[in-house]
């Protein structure tokens, strides 16, 4: 039998690292911008909004803003060979990026449908094609993490557009991923549930919030770093033997199953 005796612990240690993170200014982006650079990454910062990624870099000098739309064709492709050309390597891509446009199915405009896929998916598609190029080219492995959501499983209902995205990256990760495992490439996928955030703050009104908790098993919304732990686990050492897979951090929403009003079966 073979022995792991001489084996080095995972390390969440990311010195020597490059890391690109979408969506970076905002929410779970921000969190795990902020967690890579303090465990010795260098971090190249990408979002829409340029203030938001600008303010990021100033707070640590191993944060590198970038502006740019990850659903526009090149945009990605320009900004990782930017990111080899400065910093040598890209080691772990997270497409966090996201947009969340509600509405009711038949509602639901061709502008609202063309933008939630070319952010959620068709974003995660450009900078997930120039990352896997850079990767195999240089032959050291990589790390893919994406960001999907409860509702690529459950029903949101006005979120038509949106769990087809998020059901699309799902399954646009698994395919990755074995395409990619014999390079050392992993590819992975973060599902969060109800977070906090500026994509969230408008929605979570009290009247919404009244109706979701009771229905969290943990009864609380999370906090973005929360999701980012899970991140930094995909691209970690720790991480190293998941491909494929996806993590469900949701508070349980998904696993239960629980009957309406507190009944039980077997209860009398
Ligand atoms: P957020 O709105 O706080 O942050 C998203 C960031 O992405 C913003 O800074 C925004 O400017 C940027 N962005 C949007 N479109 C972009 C584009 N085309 N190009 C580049 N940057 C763009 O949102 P968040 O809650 O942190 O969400 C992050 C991810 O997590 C999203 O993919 C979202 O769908 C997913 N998610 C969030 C929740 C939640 O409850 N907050 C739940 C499940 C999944």
């Amino acid at each position: 039998m073979s022995s792991n005796a001489g084996d080095t612990y995972p390390t969440w240690r990311f010195e020597g690292k490059v890391v690109l993170v979408t969506g970076a200014g905002s929410g779970i982006g921000a969190a795990c911008t902020r967690r890579f650079a303090e465990a010795g990454a260098l971090v190249a910062a990408v979002d829409l909004d340029g203030a938001a990624v600008a303010a990021l870099a100033r707070a640590d000098a191993r944060i590198h803003p970038f502006t740019a739309n990850v659903g526009e064709a090149g945009a990605m492709d320009a900004v990782i060979a930017t990111v080899v050309e400065h910093f040598g390597q890209l080691d772990i891509l997270v497409n966090n990026a996201g947009i969340f446009r509600t509405a009711p199915f038949v509602e639901t405009t061709d502008e609202t449908w063309a933008e939630s896929i070319a952010t959620n998916l068709t974003g995660v598609f450009y900078a997930s094609r120039a990352a896997a190029r850079v990767m195999l080219a240089r032959g050291a492995g990589g790390r893919i993490v994406n960001v999907s959501s409860q509702h690529a499983a459950v029903s949101e209902p006005n979120g038509s557009a949106y769990t087809a995205t998020k059901a699309g990256v799902e399954g646009f990760t698994r395919t990755l991923a074995s395409e990619l495992a014999p390079a050392g490439i992993t590819v992975n996928c973060v599902r969060p549930g109800a977070t906090r955030s500026n994509l969230t703050a408008p929605i979570f009104t009290q009247q919404v919030l009244d109706a979701l908790l009771p229905r969290i098993p943990l009864g609380m919304v999370a906090e973005p770093d929360w999701i980012a732990q899970g991140i930094l686990f995909f691209a970690s050492d720790a991480g190293r033997y998941a491909t494929g897979t996806t993590l469900a951090l949701d508070g349980g929403y998904i696993m239960d199953g629980s009957l309406a009003a507190g009944a039980a079966y077997g209860s009398s």
